[in-house]
């Protein structure tokens, strides 16, 4: 095995031997969303934010510090040889667990060590119905990314709702409900519902987003009420769920049980999904409408 003389990533010596050997050793890694790198042994965001997402994912880190020493955990794991997730005992077995997991996990799911483990625990347990995983690890900067995923896609909703045939007092509402919103809009203004998790990223102050997720929630609210007071669901044209996601609760940031490890949201046959999950010994299971919550604070239970 190479070594590496001085730091590599954030705040690192980045000595350019040190930082192309680093970017090779992450490129043997699956990563995705994020592509590959340039190995051009030059140290930058993109290098750095592939550190990061390596050691939540491979090494269960909570706060990464996107930074490899040459004696740390991090450059042992990188060491590793690219042996990837998944414990099958011959290369059949491994592939079905690839196969089933590209079917049943979104590629945007983020996990620590503690997550996969769930996962490979539930995904066998899960054959019979319909379920996908949606969300797992969510950091803290990943929980303002998703208020701000929840603000932009309610706002979509609202202004869709807009060109549907309604009475003036359930517009007059929903115009309001589209002031406040855009009163609070997060820098940039678009892009979250069509990008990766944490993608783009916001500029606005944490003081901001929090104002912006006190404003969301309520407007939430209001718009779960309109649905069925103005019977939104039966003017458009869009699926339920679409309504039902828009008046969905978010957590305040830095409070989402996402942010443990051991919460997973997942999308299907909702009713199966919940009874199979309490018999496999989830601490907490609830509808989310759109999808189920499930926790695993003691694991999945084997027997
Ligand atoms: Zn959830």
């Amino acid at each position: 095995m190479k070594k590496i003389e001085g730091s590599v990533g954030q705040g690192g010596d980045n000595l350019e031997d040190d930082v192309r050997l680093v970017q090779q050793l992450l490129n043997q890694r699956d990563l995705a969303p994020l592509g590959k790198l340039q190995e051009d042994g030059r140290n930058g965001p993109s290098t750095v934010e592939a550190i990061r997402q390596f050691q939540v994912r491979f090494l269960g880190m909570q706060s990464p510090d996107g930074r490899v020493d040459p004696d740390g955990r991090t450059f042992r794991q990188l060491g590793n040889g690219g042996t990837e997730r998944g414990t099958g005992e011959n290369t059949q077995t491994r592939k079905a667990d690839r196969q089933t997991r590209t079917e049943r996990v979104d590629p945007r799911v983020k996990e620590t060590a503690l997550t996969t483990g769930i996962i490979d625990e539930l995904l066998p347990r899960l054959t019979d119905v319909r379920a996908r995983v949606i969300a797992g690890f969510l950091s803290d900067a990943d929980q303002f990314w998703k208020v701000n995923y929840h603000w932009e896609y309610l706002l979509q909703m609202v202004e869709h709702s807009l060109t549907l045939a309604l009475k003036d007092d359930a517009k007059k509402e929903l115009q309001g409900l589209r002031s406040s919103l855009i009163g609070c809009k997060p820098d940039p203004s678009s892009g979250y519902v069509t990008s990766p998790i944490g993608k783009p990223e916001d500029r606005s102050s944490v003081e901001d987003a929090r104002q912006r997720h006190q404003t969301l929630s309520s407007a939430k609210r209001a718009f779960g009420k309109l649905v069925d007071s103005a019977e939104l669901k039966q003017k458009s044209k869009k699926g339920e769920h679409a309504f039902d996601l828009a008046a969905a609760p978010v957590a305040p940031p830095g409070t989402s049980k996402h942010g443990s490890g051991y919460a997973l949201d997942i999308e299907g046959e909702n009713a199966a999904i919940k009874s199979l999950c309490k018999g496999l010994g989830a601490s907490l299971v609830f509808d989310e409408k759109s999808h189920v919550h499930v926790e695993f604070k003691n694991g999945v239970n084997r027997s």
